[in-house]
């Protein structure tokens, strides 16, 4: 049985095809995300890639900010679920998982089983997401695939004090003006938002296996940073932005074969928080 996992995010659109919620047969990405071609885009490429129509997926499970606005998907799930989901299957020990995603930055607690014992989340301030590092980037004129790389290289890395966003940009810019090195700068970034994104994982009790999820966490400068500020070791996986994707399809096929997810995901809601700092 195939099903189908979509993620409409802020920034990227992605989708996963699984086969009797064991193997992910084909995977798509699209760098744009809801409101735009994104959804529509990796909707079409992903049936191509699988050579199936939609007569052939046997329930398509949307998630993401955009999840609402996928008309296609036979129901919808919130990313904290589908995240921890999605996340057990590629890290089957994981039990927190620190998503970074475009405008989001979550922690979730899963317990023994895989299910969601406690999330945070902050979606209401731009330090601590992608959007943040995008807007750094610009500033630095380095590629947001390169941050990581090039904030390996530097030695004395520069202290961002300002915890808002818009101030860290004019700091940044400041810091550029007085001929601090880019790789310097870039390392005082990833150590802001990793302080930023750690307080949630530490409201939430993390405890190990960590792992993050997130298109975010494929910059090895903020896992590096993160791990400093958790002092443990974090996993990544390779489909690290797919894990929203893959949770969706997860539960898909769950939908098909048993009846408990919805109250799952009722339970979910009662448990979270929302971080509005
Ligand atoms: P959303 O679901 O909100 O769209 P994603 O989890 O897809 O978010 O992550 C999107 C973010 O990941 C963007 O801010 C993007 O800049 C960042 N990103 C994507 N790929 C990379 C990469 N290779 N290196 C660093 N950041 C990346």
């Amino acid at each position: 049985m195939l099903t189908m996992g979509v993620d409409i995010g802020s920034t990227a659109s992605k989708a996963v095809i699984m086969e009797d919620g064991k193997r992910i047969i084909a995977r798509q990405l699209v760098a744009v995300g809801t409101g735009t071609r994104g959804p529509s885009e990796v909707y079409k490429k992903i049936l191509e890639e699988a050579g199936v129509n939609r007569s052939g997926i046997a329930r398509i499970v949307a998630t993401g900010y955009g999840r609402l606005t996928f008309a296609q998907a036979d129901r919808e799930l919130s990313e904290v679920s589908c995240h921890g989901k999605g996340m057990r299957f590629l890290c089957p020990r994981v039990c927190t998982v620190i998503d970074i995603g475009g405008q989001d930055a979550k922690a979730l607690l899963l317990d023994d089983r895989g299910n969601l014992e406690n999330f945070i989340m902050n979606d209401k301030c731009a330090a601590g997401t992608g959007r943040f590092l995008e807007a750094m980037s610009r500033v630095l004129d380095v590629q947001v695939e390169d941050m990581g790389r090039l904030s390996e290289k530097s030695q004395n890395p520069v202290s961002i004090s300002s915890t808002c966003a818009v101030f860290a940009e004019s700091e940044v810019i400041s810091r550029l003006s007085s001929d601090e090195k880019v790789e310097d700068i870039l390392a005082g970034i990833h150590a802001s938002v990793a302080k930023k994104v750690s307080g949630l994982a530490a409201r939430v009790g993390y405890r190990p296996q960590v792992a993050m999820s997130g298109g975010v966490a494929k910059n090895k400068g903020i896992v590096r940073a993160m791990e400093q500020e958790l002092k443990c070791g974090i996993l990544v996986p390779e489909d690290c932005q797919m894990a929203g994707a893959i949770g969706a399809a997860l539960f898909a096929y769950q939908d098909m074969t048993r009846h408990e997810s919805a109250a799952d995901e009722r339970a979910i809601y009662r448990k979270g928080e929302k971080d509005d700092e």
